[in-house]
């Protein structure tokens, strides 16, 4: 059996006070992949982030319980939420730039990503990530190794990126919107580079993403989001099929 590794159960989100995400339940199994579709601004982002108690200061969760495993991770302590960070739960954002830092090689930055979780070498950091690249079919990787962002293209940093989240192992992967600051060329690239890693390392992936194209190739489970509340959630092939929602129906016919 597939085992529940992530569960949001009634969650609501609120900043300063005020919910902007209500009543929101799902879950996600091992190697599952989560589509969360919706308009800007209807809480996709957030609802990520609550996963990572990555909320700021303004934000938090106001309502309902969320479990990595059988773990509230909403009750334990921000020592223990950084160990859950990284190890057990991976995150990539839509720009590259906003998780790597500009003025470090990819390698130092993987080095310092190990060393917070692992006591490792450099020499041994460098040995796991370029056998990382390698299992994602990432060229070049002694190159990525030595550069700094700014030497490679969206792309490759964005595929840097992924390989940084991934150098756990962590059984989960969320990505927000992972390739719209990407050339379309690059996109598929990435895309079938992370349905990979479920192949690879069983991952389970949440991915935010405003193309119903990504949700119907890569999706098990699509999660629809309106101001804040979902309006559908289900198999992916019911939704795309069958949405019982009128918002989700006018999404999917936008679509050429
Ligand atoms: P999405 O990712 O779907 O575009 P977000 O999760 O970023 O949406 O935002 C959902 C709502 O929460 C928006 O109304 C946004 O203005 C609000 N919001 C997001 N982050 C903050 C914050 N740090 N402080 C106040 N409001 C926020
Ligand atoms: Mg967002």
């Amino acid at each position: 059996m597939q085992e529940t590794i992530l569960r949001y159960d009634s969650v609501e989100i609120s900043f300063n006070g005020k919910p902007v995400v209500t009543d929101i339940s799902f879950s996600l199994k091992n190697g599952e992949i989560l589509g969360l579709v919706g308009e800007s601004g209807s809480g996709k982002s957030t609802l990520m982030k609550a996963a990572m108690g990555l909320l700021g200061t303004t934000g938090m969760v106001t309502r309902g319980d969320i479990f990595y495993r059988e773990q509230n991770i909403l009750d334990i302590s921000e020592k223990e939420k950084r160990k859950i960070r990284g190890a057990q739960i991976g995150m990539i954002f839509q720009d590259a730039g906003a998780s790597l830092c500009p003025i470090r090689t990819i390698g130092e930055q993987i080095y310092e990503s190990m060393r917070a979780h692992k006591k490792v070498t450099r020499a041994e950091a460098k040995e796991h990530a370029l056998d990382l690249f390698e299992k994602m079919n990432f060229k070049d990787g002694k190159r990525v190794w030595d550069s700094y962002p700014f030497e490679l293209s969206g792309g490759m940093n964005q595929r840097a990126g992924i390989a940084i989240a991934m150098l756990m192992n962590p059984p989960i992967l969320l990505a927000d919107e992972p390739t719209s600051a990407l050339d379309v060329s690059v996109q598929k690239q990435v895309l079938s580079e992370m349905k990979h890693l479920r192949e690879l390392f069983g991952t389970a992936i949440m991915i935010v993403t405003h193309d119903i194209g990504v949700v119907r190739a890569m999706a098990d489970k699509v999660l629809v989001l309106k101001d804040g509340r979902k309006v559908e959630y289900g198999r992916a092939e019911d939704v795309l099929n069958h949405p019982q929602d009128a918002y989700t129906q006018r999404l999917l016919s936008a679509v050429p």
